[in-house]
């Protein structure tokens, strides 16, 4: 076998695919001249390397449940100019994480408020913060059945650990006082300590309706909005004008 192959077998059982795609065009490189050993050497790791990152980024990401990946550059800011789009790419940069800030979007259905936060959750899980994303109801149901198990503290330290909880479209539907008691020991054990972004349709002055309760809603938006960052969202639906688009298409082909 001549070396050549060697050196491919080898790239392809140390798992170095990218080198071993490339090294053709490398070697091609080197023999015209256009580049030294060194460099050509250099940049084929480089190229390893990127896809290593890649993959691990690639691995977060899932991780973290999203329930689609859509980024800030997928974000028509000038659809929704009542969004200052200084304010969100800053957020982007994630000092809000390292001073354990939320961040509470809050507007009526349709304006980008779960795109927003997905977005910021990507970034904080492509820079290795444990992030995840969950449905309210869904949490809510978690954590309750934890409570009929007799395993909520063990729940509970779990949701609380994340360095970035996103949690979306509190108050589609009220729920029950022990709902509403667990929630509370969530947002308490999180406070101050990691950061929380939330997605809601419901003005905060209508959460005691969530909640069952003035009170606790108080609680709750007490530590939530301590040292956050409220984004209100006041424009037309994203949905509401693709379907329109759709509906004024399909008009003018008849
Ligand atoms: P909300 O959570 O406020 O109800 P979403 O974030 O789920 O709204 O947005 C609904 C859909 O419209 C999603 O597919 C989202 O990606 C898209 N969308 C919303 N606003 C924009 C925008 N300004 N630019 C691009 N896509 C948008
Ligand atoms: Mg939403």
């Amino acid at each position: 076998m001549n070396v050549y192959i060697k050196l491919q077998n080898n790239l392809e059982e140390l798992n170095l695919i990218n080198m071993k795609n490339n090294l053709d065009k490398y070697i091609n490189l080197i023999n015209s001249g256009e580049k030294s050993i060194v460099e050509a050497l250099y940049e084929l790791s480089e190229l390893e390397l990127k896809a290593k990152e890649k993959r691990a980024i690639a691995s977060v990401v899932k991780v973290a449940n999203f329930h689609f990946l859509k980024g800030t550059e997928d974000f028509d800011f000038s659809f929704q100019p009542g969004i200052n789009k200084q304010q969100i790419l800053d957020l982007k940069s994630l000092r809000f994480v390292e001073n354990n800030e939320n961040i509470l979007f809050v507007g009526t259905p349709g304006v980008g408020k779960t795109h927003l936060a997905v977005s910021l959750g990507i970034e904080c899980a492509k820079h290795r913060y444990s992030t995840y994303f969950i449905h309210f109801q869904e949490l809510i149901a978690q954590l309750k059945k934890a409570l009929k198990e007799n395993r909520l503290e063990v729940r509970l330290k779990h949701f609380a650990k994340y360095k970035v909880l996103i949690i979306d479209e509190i108050g589609y539907l009220p729920i029950d006082k022990d709902g509403a008691n667990i929630f509370f020991q969530l947002i308490s054990k999180r406070y101050e300590k990691h950061s929380t972004i939330i997605t809601t349709n419901t003005p905060f002055s209508e959460w005691s309706e969530i909640f069952g309760s003035p009170v606790l809603a108080q609680a709750i938006l007490d530590r939530l909005l301590h040292h956050s960052h409220v984004i209100l969202i006041k424009g037309k639906s994203y949905r509401l004008k693709e379907k329109l688009e759709f509906f004024s298409n399909s008009s003018k082909q008849q």
